[in-house]
């Protein structure tokens, strides 16, 4: 990440600030992240130098523009601008350059009400001192603090002046990501590989769902796979009794709504998640009937990426997701927020109705190597947070014998054909 590395060349170099940290989009895990910029906080004698040093880190090819509170320089990997504030006015700095334009124009009407001017990175009456911390800044309007993924104009002012934010989820919620991938189909890393880096991460257990046989991707599991991969977990069980390996699969939804393996083999799973990769030329209506046959087989537990939307590309499908939301929380099908950066998908906003609709959400990571696992997973949460939800809402926030029972409950509704 371009945010990343800048700051910690930053500090390799010794640039002498207090604080320097992502804002605007990125800081409120907003998809369409267009500018990187960050903010550094220092005592307004230091801005110039600050600023001089900020323009000759090794990283920096050139600068572009300069003004007395900001820079903006090329690196070879994008622009990135960075603002500089004083202490004592960080907070209200903060959350004027954290965006977005909605909260701050609610922020400003909301200040007028208080006789005070919230403009240019200041919340001022004449005379007035400043805020030195987000928190500080809120309370001076009489709100709560506003997490940066609220910050919308999405009703986020409204439910704090009522003391309704919600409890967002945080990566420390998160027990389990059901949704990885292995060299048995696209990924990059054997199980072993990702079982590792996942108890690393400290989950108590993971997923295996590798691609069914007809999916687009390079490779695929034939159904010969789907017997040789399960004897591989249970090998792995065997060898790391420190997390809970379940053997899933990614199943392709296909053109008529079926499923891309049969009923036999997908019983052999402990978990199943179904996907539509292919639009087969279909419209809303076609595409919409084709998941909700989907929701509604008793195998299939979680439907991934609905929208399959993909951020730089698509908005994805337009589908009639009151009717799908509807279908899944009756039977007892998650819908999922995928963290890979290629989907985030369900957006914040289509995760917040599927909540509100009673959905049961996952947050995975949809991850194909394990170098990613944990950062796919922090788009994934930053994305939920974005969509006001709470962990008690997200299955993988509980533990494995409450994921296993989310399964069987479907199942039971169905009985086995004797
Ligand atoms: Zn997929
Ligand atoms: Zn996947």
């Amino acid at each position: 990440m371009l945010a990343s590395s800048f700051a910690r060349e930053a500090r390799r170099a010794g640039v002498d600030t207090d604080h320097l940290a992502p804002i605007g989009s990125l800081r409120r895990f907003a998809p369409d992240i267009g500018d990187v910029s960050l903010l550094a906080v220092a005592p307004s004698n230091r801005h110039e130098h600050v600023l001089d040093a900020l323009a000759q880190l090794p990283i920096v090819s050139g600068t572009a523009a300069r003004t007395t509170g900001a820079i903006t320089v090329d690196t070879g990997r994008g622009r990135v601008t960075v603002h500089v504030a004083p202490p004592h006015h960080a907070g209200s700095a903060l959350v004027w350059h954290t965006g977005s334009r909605a909260h701050i124009a609610l922020l400003q009407a909301r200040a007028r009400r208080f006789s005070l001017l919230f403009d240019a990175a200041c919340l001022t009456p004449s005379g007035d001192t400043g805020c030195a911390s987000e928190e500080e800044f809120y309370a001076r309007l009489e709100l709560p603090f506003i997490p940066p993924e609220l910050r919308e104009g999405a009703g986020e002012v409204a439910a704090g002046e009522r003391g309704d934010l919600p409890d967002l989820i945080t990566e420390r919620h998160i027990r389990g990501d059901l949704h990885i991938h292995s060299m048995w189909s696209d990924g990059r890393d054997t199980i072993e590989d990702m079982v590792l880096a996942s108890r690393q991460l400290g989950y108590e257990y993971i997923a295996i769902t590798d691609h069914s046989q007809s999916a687009s991707s390079s490779r695929a599991l034939s159904v010969d796979d789907v017997h040789r991969q399960r004897e591989e977990v249970a090998a792995l069980r065997a060898r790391h009794t420190g997390i809970q390996i379940l053997h899933g699969v990614e199943v392709d939804i296909m053109r008529d709504g079926s499923l891309d393996f049969d009923d036999d083999l997908l019983r052999g799973f402990d978990i199943v998640l179904a996907s539509l990769h292919d639009h087969g030329g279909h419209d809303s209506a076609g595409l919409t009937a084709r998941y909700v046959r989907a929701i509604r087989h008793p195998l299939v537990n979680i439907i991934t990426h609905p929208a399959n939307r993909s951020p730089a590309l698509s908005d994805g499908y337009a589908l009639d997701f009151d009717r799908l939301f509807k279908e899944a929380a009756a039977t007892g099908t998650a819908m999922e927020i995928d963290g890979a950066p290629g989907h985030l998908d369900m957006d914040g906003a289509l995760a917040r109705r599927a909540a509100a609709a009673g959905v049961t959400l996952v947050v995975d990571s949809d991850c194909h190597r394990a170098d990613a696992l944990a950062r796919q997973m922090r788009f994934g949460v930053g994305t939920a947070r974005r969509g006001w939800i709470e962990p008690t809402q997200v299955l993988n926030t509980r533990g494995v014998a409450d994921i296993r029972a989310f399964v069987a409950a479907k199942r039971a509704c169905y009985p086995e054909p004797s």
